[in-house]
């Protein structure tokens, strides 16, 4: 059987706007991905590209932030001891916004960031150090049934977007 998939049937896809080489990164640059599934997802009109933290009215570039505990408690702080956790959740509730706008059921987000990380963050000593964990938008769009991948999944991630096409 022959499948007509028009644009608008296609499944879209939030993809990191670093990874799409958007330099929007705390440091100013991107982390432009040139691997191939990601280039026809572009190709295919696929695509939403978001920023949680420049949607969280963060700017660029901005000081490095990580995820704590405190009192049992997830916050967000700068290596200058800034509480950015608000914007940090406004962020990802817009990217969540964007995501549920356009249909959105897969995410391709970047690995240890504390807003996009999938499976590791870091461990909020600014020291390098990777801690299991996720992404204040990575868990916020998993809560809502969204699956998330990092940019190192994209062979697994196509494969799943197959699989919802079929
Ligand atoms: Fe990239 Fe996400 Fe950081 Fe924005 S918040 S720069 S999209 S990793």
């Amino acid at each position: 059987m022959t499948h007509n998939t028009s644009v608008t049937d296609r499944a879209r896809i939030v993809v990191s706007a670093c990874l799409l080489g958007a330099p929007v990164r705390y440091n100013g640059r991107d982390k432009k991905t040139h691997h191939p599934v990601l280039q026809r997802w572009i190709e295919e009109g696929r695509v939403v590209s978001a920023c949680p933290e420049v949607l969280g009215g963060l700017g660029t570039p901005r000081p490095p932030a990580e995820i704590v505990q405190i009192g049992g408690l997830r916050r967000v702080t700068t290596n200058e001891g800034r509480d950015v956790t608000a914007a940090f959740e406004r962020g990802a509730e817009d990217t969540l916004e964007q995501a549920l706008r356009h249909g959105v059921r897969v995410a391709i987000l970047k690995e240890g960031s504390p807003s996009c990380g999938t499976s590791f963050v870091y461990d909020g000593t600014f020291t390098s150090m990777p801690v299991p964990g996720e992404g204040v938008a990575a868990a916020l769009l998993r809560s809502h049934g969204i699956r998330v991948f990092s940019e190192n999944e994209l062979d697994a991630a196509s494969a799943y977007v197959e699989a919802l096409e079929r």
